[in-house]
C-alpha cells in the first residue's frame, strides 16, 4: 500500500523542455533570442515574420508543460527534475525511459549525457542502504544504438544485434552485452567507451551520431544464490539464468529531429534513414500517448526504436521526456515543431 501511494507521488508521464543559450556563432551573428522562459511551466515563442508587403511582424506561440527549464539551468538542476523523483521506485519494480528529443544542436547530448552517471551514484547509493543490502541487488549496464533501422553494440565493437521476442513476450535483445557495474568509475568507463564506438562516419562526429537513437539502460537486477554445487557450475555458465529483473531505466539520446525531414534527399541512404527516423519518432508519439490514455494496445511495432522500449512501456512504467530547444530565431520552424510535438506527446 504505502510503496504504491510513493509511487503515484511520480507523474506516469512528464514533459519537460531545456532551452540552451545562445552559442558563440549565433551570438557573433547577432541573432535574436526568440523564446522566453515566464516561470516554470510556461513560454512563448516570438516568431518573426513577413507580411506580402514585406513589413516585419512577430508572431507569438504560448506552450505550457510539466517544466519549463531556461538557459540558467544547471545540468544537475535537470537531473533532479527528471530523472533523480524516478530512482527510488527502479527498485520497486518501475520500468522508467528518459528521451532528450530535439533538432541537432539543441543540446540533447550535452542534457543526456551526465544523467546516467548521475542515476548510476544515486542507484549504487541505493544498493547499500539497509533495506536493499540483503537483497542481493546488482546494478547492471548497457549500450547500443539504432541506426538506420539497426542495431549495433556500441560496448563489443558495434557488433550488429537482432531482437527477438521470447514465450512470455518480452523483448530481447539477442547478444546484448550486459556488464555488472559496482561502481560510478567503471559505469564512467563504460559509457566513455561506448560514446567512442558510435557512428561517427566520414562526415564528422555530430552529423552522423544525429543520425542514430542512442540507448544507455541501467538495470538493477537480483542475484538468486545457488547452494547446490551443481547448479552452481550452471551459474557461472550461464549467469542471465540466476539473476530476475526488478526494475531499469533507459536514458535516450534520440536523432535529430529534424533528420526525420530527411526523406527527399537526393542520397539514397539520407533518404532511407531519414525515413527510419521520421518512423521511429512518429510510432514514439503514439506510444507514449496510448501510454497517457492507459490503452491496452500500444503501437509498438511501428518501429525499431519502440520495439525495443516495449518492455519499458509495459506494466508500471514512467516516462520524461526532455524536449531541447534553440533559442535563436533561426531554429524558429524546427523549435515550433519540436514543441508541438511535445504538446501531443502531453
Ligand atoms: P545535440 O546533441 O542536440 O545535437 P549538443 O548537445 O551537441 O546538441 O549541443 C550543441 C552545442 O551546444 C554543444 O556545443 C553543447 O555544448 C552546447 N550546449 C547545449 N546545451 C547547452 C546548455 N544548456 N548550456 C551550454 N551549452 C549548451
Ligand atoms: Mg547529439
Amino acid at each position: 500500500k504505502e510503496s504504491t501511494a510513493r509511487e503515484n507521488n511520480v507523474a506516469k508521464i512528464k514533459v519537460v523542455v531545456r532551452k540552451r543559450p545562445l552559442n558563440r556563432k549565433e551570438l557573433s551573428r547577432k541573432e535574436e533570442d526568440i523564446i522566453t522562459v515566464h516561470d516554470s511551466s510556461f513560454l512563448t515563442v516570438y516568431e518573426p515574420k513577413l507580411k506580402v508587403d514585406l513589413t516585419a511582424y512577430v508572431e507569438k506561440h504560448e506552450f505550457c508543460f510539466d517544466a519549463v527549464l531556461d538557459e540558467h539551468v544547471s545540468n544537475d538542476e535537470v537531473y533532479r527534475e527528471t530523472v533523480e523523483p524516478i530512482i527510488p521506485i527502479i527498485f520497486q519494480r518501475t520500468k522508467a525511459t528518459c528521451f532528450a528529443y530535439g533538432q541537432t544542436g539543441s543540446g540533447k547530448t550535452y542534457t543526456m549525457q551526465p544523467l546516467p552517471l548521475r542515476a548510476a551514484q544515486d542507484m549504487v547509493r541505493l544498493l547499500h542502504q539497509p533495506v536493499y543490502r540483503n537483497q542481493n541487488f546488482k546494478l547492471w549496464l548497457s549500450y547500443f544504438e539504432i541506426y538506420g533501422g539497426k542495431l549495433f553494440d556500441l560496448l563489443s565493437d558495434r557488433r550488429q544485434l537482432l531482437m527477438r521476442e521470447d514465450g512470455k513476450k518480452q523483448v530481447c535483445i539477442v547478444g546484448l552485452q550486459e556488464f555488472e557495474v559496482s561502481d560510478v568509475q567503471i559505469v564512467k568507463e563504460y559509457i566513455e567507451r561506448g560514446n567512442a564506438a558510435r557512428s561517427t562516419g566520414s562526415t564528422g562526429a555530430n552529423e552522423e551520431s544525429s543520425r542514430s537513437h542512442a540507448i544507455l539502460q541501467l538495470a538493477v537486477k537480483k542475484h538468486i544464490i545457488v547452494k547446490d554445487t551443481r547448479r552452481q557450475r550452471d551459474r557461472d555458465a550461464n549467469e542471465a539464468k540466476n539473476t530476475k529483473a526488478v526494475g531499469k531505466i533507459s536514458f535516450i539520446d534520440l536523432a535529430g529531429s529534424e533528420r526525420g525531414a530527411d526523406t527527399t534527399d537526393n542520397d539514397r541512404q539520407t533518404r532511407i534513414e531519414g525515413a527510419e527516423i521520421n518512423k521511429s519518432l512518429l510510432a514514439l508519439k503514439e506510444c507514449i500517448r496510448a501510454l497517457d490514455n492507459d490503452q491496452i494496445h500500444i503501437p509498438f511495432r511501428g518501429s525499431k526504436l519502440t520495439e525495443v522500449l516495449r518492455d519499458s512501456f509495459v506494466g508500471n512504467s514512467r516516462t520524461v521526456m526532455i524536449s531541447c530547444i534553440s533559442p535563436n530565431a533561426g531554429s524558429c520552424e524546427h523549435t515550433l515543431n519540436t514543441l508541438r510535438y511535445a504538446d501531443r506527446v502531453k
